[in-house]
């Protein structure tokens, strides 16, 4: 089976450093110099979702990792839990 996770992306609290749109091809840097979550939906508590499929975890976790805002974070799908 192919495993799912769900990147939860809060972009009010992005300080436009820019490391995660060169690791991962889902964040792109808008003209505010902020960084966009490519295909994302807004959710109710006005964080960006995307979810993603096992072949793009790793570079997402990058971008995670690399953020200095701590803004951008990924949950397993199959267990709940956050990993970053
Ligand atoms: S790495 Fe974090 S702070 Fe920098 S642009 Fe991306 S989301 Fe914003």
């Amino acid at each position: 089976m192919i495993k799912k996770y769900k990147i939860i992306y809060d972009r009010e609290g992005c300080t436009k450093f820019g490391g995660c749109a060169a690791a991962s091809k889902h964040f792109d840097i808008a003209r505010d110099k902020k960084a966009d979550l490519v295909g994302g939906k807004k959710n109710k508590e006005g964080l960006w979702e995307l979810e993603i499929s096992e072949e793009d975890y790793a570079k997402n976790k990058d971008a995670a990792e690399i953020c200095p805002a701590k803004v951008i974070h990924i949950i397993d799908l199959e267990t709940g839990e956050e990993i970053i």
